[in-house]
């Protein structure tokens, strides 16, 4: 269950929350539980003490629809009225057959018949002074220091292996003010640190024509680089993630060589091979990929790039997999995540000939990301003896645990600082890094 929890007024209904799958569902949960709040519904963090369950589901992968249903399957065991939302949502069908005792489902991003359906139950209790406690920045369901600034929703792609556009839709950008709005009002709130997320960060505009409109007497396009500058004005991290390897994300890199964003980009690259790209229906065959990365990197020494590469993707050979594995060694990315292909239902590469057998996939993942490891390894190695800015997260037994604009929350890893007794969570220090292994550093206070 969500850990979100507060007393309200006595006669306020009182609503269980279990928020499931990556940053972009995460916003939803946040904005549903901010309406919620905002109507005056107090939000309780077990099932047996609320009046009503919502389940906020992911359905990217098999495995992922899976923990969905068993989550529902959970909340109506120890609740018995529970709403669905979320990716899964778009699966009725499938959520009927294993749960027909469910009150409503609904889609992703589809906030006001998750309402309609919170009210069928409940209506909402009368005004209450409680409301002026929520923070105009809404309810955050990451620490207080950290959030996500989720600037579209949906996907015009077709990646064969991918049914998120089925799912969530085309893309639907926000309009840049708006965008902008929410993360002043984020970074007054005491966040530090804002993380861009998007099904496609480099397409953002695209759909209304990169529309213009003026915040702080300037002028910016709804497009990926005037959203850069302008977050850059911020006086705050600003992390990008989900970053489609176009041409012009080559614009941004500028910007972080000038401190104005984290030297850090999410590009997923997906494979090397030039034909498996292409059944991916993926763009950039990986010698334009090396060209972009070496001139990113010329230009911003320090650029951190974090990638995700499939495996074991239908008709991939030996060969090709070879071709991925010499493509990592020569681009020296910094942080990776591996998958072995697994067939998602619906999705268009499920047609595709000549499917690679499970445990050859699975051997290919563990062959990449061993090969990964000492990349990485020696990437950090670089760090050691310097002092970097970081940002701590806990602080627990004299020792913290904190970031470097290198490690993005939960996917990358830590800076673990040693005699830290003084430093609190939130908080900004100086470090000076001791040691390196696969995935962290080590570091003392910088004297
Ligand atoms: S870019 Fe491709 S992988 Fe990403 S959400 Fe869109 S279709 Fe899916």
């Amino acid at each position: 269950m969500a850990s979100v929890s507060e007393p309200l007024a006595p006669i306020a209904p009182k609503v269980g929350f279990v928020s499931l799958g990556c940053p972009k569902a995460l916003v939803d949960s946040e904005r549903i539980l901010t309406q919620l709040r905002v109507e005056g519904y107090a939000i309780v963090g077990g099932y047996r003490e609320a009046d009503v369950v919502v389940v906020n589901t992911c359905g990217f992968i098999e495995a992922a629809q899976q923990e969905s249903l068993d989550a529902i399957g959970e909340a109506l065991t120890e609740n018995g009225k529970v709403i669905v939302t979320g990716c899964l949502g778009k699966r009725e069908a499938l959520i009927r057959e294993r749960h027909p005792d469910v009150l409503a489902i609904t889609g992703p991003h589809d906030y006001e018949s998750v309402m309609r359906a919170v009210h069928a139950q409940f209506a909402p209790p009368p005004r209450n002074p409680y409301m002026d406690l929520i923070p105009a920045s809404g309810v955050k369901l990451t620490p207080r220091h950290y959030a996500y600034l989720k600037i579209s929703e949906g996907c015009n792609h077709k990646c064969s292996f991918c049914i998120i556009p089925k799912l969530r839709g085309p893309l639907v950008s926000r309009p840049i003010v708006e965008v902008l709005r929410e993360a002043e009002a984020l970074v007054r709130d005491g966040v530090k640190e804002l993380l861009v997320v998007a099904q496609d960060t480099s397409a953002y505009g695209v759909d209304i024509h990169y529309a213009g409109n003026h915040w702080r007497g300037r002028e910016y396009r709804t497009h990926m680089t005037d959203l850069c500058r302008a977050l850059g004005e911020l006086g705050v991290w600003v992390r990008l993630h989900y970053v489609y390897p176009y041409p012009h994300v080559s614009e941004v890199i500028p910007l972080m060589a000038e401190g104005k964003l984290l030297p850090y980009l999410d590009i997923p690259l997906q494979h090397a091979n030039a034909r498996i790209l292409k059944a991916m229906r993926r763009p950039a065959a990986s010698e334009k990929a090396l060209q972009r990365i070496r001139e990113w990197r010329r230009i911003c020494p320090d650029l951190t790039i974090r990638s995700t590469f499939i495996v074991g993707f239908p008709g991939e050979t030996e060969q090709e997999f070879e071709e991925l594995l010499a493509f990592i060694k020569q681009a020296e990315l910094d942080r990776v995540g591996c998958f072995a292909y697994s067939p998602v239902d619906t999705a268009d590469a499920n047609a595709l000939p000549d499917w690679v057998p499970v445990e050859i996939a699975e051997e290919r993942r563990r062959v990449f990301m061993e090969t990964q490891a000492e990349i990485s390894a020696r990437r950090l190695r670089r760090f050691r003896g310097r002092e970097l800015q970081v940002l701590v997260d806990s602080v627990a037994d004299g020792a913290a645990v904190a970031r470097s604009f290198a490690d993005a929350p939960e996917i990358d890893g830590v800076v673990c600082i040693a005699d830290a007794a003084k430093l609190k969570p939130g908080q900004f220090a100086r470090v000076r890094v001791t040691g390196s292994d696969h995935y962290d550093l080590a570091a003392i206070p910088a004297a």
